[in-house]
């Protein structure tokens, strides 16, 4: 049985701790995920990493890039063959780059093309970090800011997501807390539980609708918690954390954009310190539309009217199925 090598090994490599190190320095500086290539190792070393060890390699199998924004859609074949989708989300002063958790979701979000292809397998943390550097290696460019809002439900997965995280800040890639986001449909208990182990990073929390029934029509997932269980541990993930919230809020015509989702928003979320992120739907999805632009930027300005923070967020990728919820629907290997 060979270890996944960012599983720190427990005994040395070649008898020596900061063989280990050396080993990262090519795989996270000089994105050289090959034994045979790191050079300053003895062929003694390199023999014992290939007989004991796999990197999670992922094989580049697509790669789309979106001609009015730069986006670029990568989908990836991990060691079993299964594949995932992550993007590398240009903006004017830096990269971003959304990374998946799990191959499919359970979670089943009747807009989400991920969710529409049921459950897959969880991620090794291993192969979540290199979805982030073989991006990097893509696009021979620093990325300083990353979304778990890939593929999957980061808290179904949480083990590797908190290793994840935690790999991203304390290896030489020194991304700070504020610059990670993690998004969840919200398990309060997963909530609670990063707030107690102090993982550092922004939770957006996916909203869709502040009416109990809507939401759980959208989000057809059994064990949904309650919205007040959901602004419950919030608000115990913002008292220990000081991290203010996020709302994620894809905008579906018909369904949540009226006064009554308005109304009921503002009534949750006015005398909390949090942010809304209004999404606008890409595409289609079981029948689920976008409103227009003028009715998504009514919607925002009626919220900012009534002393709510909320912003329209750009959509990236739309033209190559990248946007929030498109993830794996039109890519096949
Ligand atoms: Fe899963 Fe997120 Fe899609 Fe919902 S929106 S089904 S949580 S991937």
């Amino acid at each position: 049985m060979k270890f996944n090598l960012f599983d720190v090994p427990v005994e040395p490599i070649g008898g020596k701790k900061f063989i280990y190190g050396q080993i990262m320095d090519w795989i996270v500086d000089k994105k050289v995920f090959d034994f045979d290539l790191m050079t300053n190792l003895s062929k003694k070393v390199r023999q014992e990493l290939h007989d004991n060890y796999i990197v999670s390699k992922l094989k580049l199998v697509t790669k789309q890039i979106d001609k009015d924004d730069g986006t670029i859609k990568f989908l990836f074949s991990l060691s079993d063959n299964i594949t995932v989708e992550s993007v590398m989300i240009p903006s004017k002063d830096h990269y971003t780059a959304c990374v998946s958790t799990q191959a499919g979701c359970a979670v089943g979000c009747r807009f989400c093309a991920t969710g529409q292809g049921g459950v897959g397998r969880n991620l090794h943390f291993g192969e979540i970090i290199m979805q982030f550097l073989t991006m990097e290696k893509e696009i021979s460019q620093r990325i300083s800011h990353v979304v778990f809002m890939g593929m999957g439900e980061p808290f179904h997965n949480y083990e590797n997501s908190k290793l994840a995280v935690r790999f991203l800040q304390e290896s030489k890639l020194n991304i700070s807390a504020r610059r990670i986001t993690v998004s969840s449909v919200g398990f309060p208990d997963k909530i609670k539980q990063w707030a107690d182990e102090g993982v550092r990073s922004e939770l957006a929390i996916s909203l869709h609708s502040a009416i109990e029934f809507k939401r759980r029509e959208l989000i057809p997932y059994a064990k949904l918690c309650s919205i007040p269980e959901l602004m419950d541990a919030i608000n115990y993930h913002f008292l220990k954390t000081k991290r203010l919230p996020t709302f994620e809020y894809v905008m579906l015509q018909g369904v949540n954009d009226g006064v009554d989702d308005l109304n009921a928003l503002v009534r949750l979320v006015r005398n909390i310190d949090c942010k809304i992120n209004l999404i606008a739907m890409n595409g289609s999805t079981n029948g689920f539309v976008s409103p227009d632009r003028d009715a998504i930027k009514k919607f925002c300005k009626q919220l900012n009217e009534n002393r709510v923070k909320a912003t329209l967020r750009r959509s990236a990728g739309a033209n190559i199925f990248a946007a929030c919820g498109q993830l794996k629907a039109q890519s096949k290997l």
